[in-house]
């Protein structure tokens, strides 16, 4: 049954390479700035999935990724199946936990490509 092993691998995340096993508390917390901490790639794609349309509470698809990696960001937008609205969700991808992740994926081939110390929680 190839399609519920794949299903049990993504549950899993250990073969996943989109996935990160450190993922901390804060996954999804938000920035003082408002942007959504994402800790890999997967994350990103689980949170958009996992909102309603805010208009009629439609299911979304995610349509583009647009790299914002100069700006510690990463953004995903997202149409809504029924009403066919844009919703778009911004993500921090300069904290710790994500350039680590990164930096072990991409082993000598990683730069940092924004400026700035990584962006943290805000307090609640
Ligand atoms: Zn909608």
């Amino acid at each position: 049954m190839p399609f519920l092993r794949w299903l049990l691998r993504r549950t899993d995340g250990s073969t996943d390479p989109t996935y990160n096993p450190r993922r901390t508390s804060e996954l999804y917390a938000k920035t003082p700035e408002g942007y959504i901490i994402a800790q890999d790639i997967a994350c990103q794609y689980e949170y958009a999935r996992e909102q309603p349309c805010s208009h009629c509470g439609g299911r979304l698809n995610v349509v583009a990724q647009l790299n914002r990696a100069s700006q510690g960001l990463n953004e995903l937008v997202c149409l809504c199946h029924s009403c066919h609205r844009r919703t778009s969700f911004i993500f921090d991808i300069s904290n710790e936990v994500y350039q680590k992740w990164l930096a072990r994926n991409l082993g000598k081939n990683y730069t940092q490509s924004y400026d700035g110390p990584p962006r943290k929680a805000a307090q609640s």
